[in-house]
């Protein structure tokens, strides 16, 4: 077999404390899964979360301890930090129990959503399909994964992101109204789980926009860290 064109590379995270790369096959995100975020974007926050996608190729690498550019996005005038806590799936599967999700857990990373709201919104009002604002390029900026048998437990953590050293974002991973178990349970009935799927989980209240020159510190406690510059 030959191909008409080089394969595009393999999408891939660093485990960390290891050699291993974890390969992307899919980005899953969870959409208003903090209640006091829905209310900020204008919801009750009592509705039921739901998901959306980006592409694998969105990932955007971020050793711990580099700072790395994340550059401004096209068409948007307002690029909003979304912080979350990312799931990485290591078996998958289809209709998996609340009870059984752990099992299919490789790890934990510390991840942004970065969204061209204004076109998110644009979006929104049409009821037409959110992709150019959350699908692009560099828009999913991931730290190393952690492996979960030396993670912290997920459920007391907390998350944080800062920018330019000023507090944006700040809640207990608790708040999550479909936790880890239940939100892979869910997806897990709209589409075959599979190793390498990344699940962002969805961002706590704070969001806001960013600008060339700004810098990003997101942290999950027990997680480690990821620092951005926008260029
Ligand atoms: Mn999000």
């Amino acid at each position: 077999m030959t191909f008409a064109f080089p394969p595009a590379p393999v999408v891939c995270v660093p485990v960390l404390g290891t050699s291993t790369m974890f390969p992307v096959h899919r980005i899953y995100c969870v959409g208003r899964n903090y209640a006091e975020h829905a209310q900020e974007m204008g919801h009750s926050g009592r509705e039921a979360p739901f998901f959306f996608m980006k592409p694998a190729d969105a990932v955007l690498v971020v050793p711990t301890g580099d700072t790395v550019d994340l550059p401004y996005p096209t068409l948007t005038k307002n690029l909003h930090h979304e912080i979350e806590l990312v799931v990485a799936i290591g078996t998958g599967g289809q209709n998996i129990t609340v009870e059984d999700a752990p099992s299919h857990i490789f790890g934990y990373a510390v991840g942004l959503d970065m969204t061209r709201r204004d076109l998110q919104n644009d979006m929104k009002a049409q009821g037409r399909p959110w992709c150019i604002g959350k699908g692009f390029e560099h828009s999913a900026p991931i730290g190393p994964i952690t492996p979960v048998a030396v993670a912290v437990d997920i459920n007391q953590a907390t998350i944080h992101l800062e920018v330019n050293g000023q507090p944006r974002q700040h809640s207990a991973l608790s708040q999550l109204i479909w936790n880890i178990s239940e939100t892979i349970a869910q997806l897990s009935c709209a589409w075959t789980l599979q190793p390498g799927d990344l699940i962002y989980s969805g961002t706590p209240a704070g969001v806001g926009a960013v600008m060339r020159g700004d810098t990003l510190h997101g942290s999950i406690s027990g997680l480690g860290h990821i620092d951005l510059k926008v260029v």
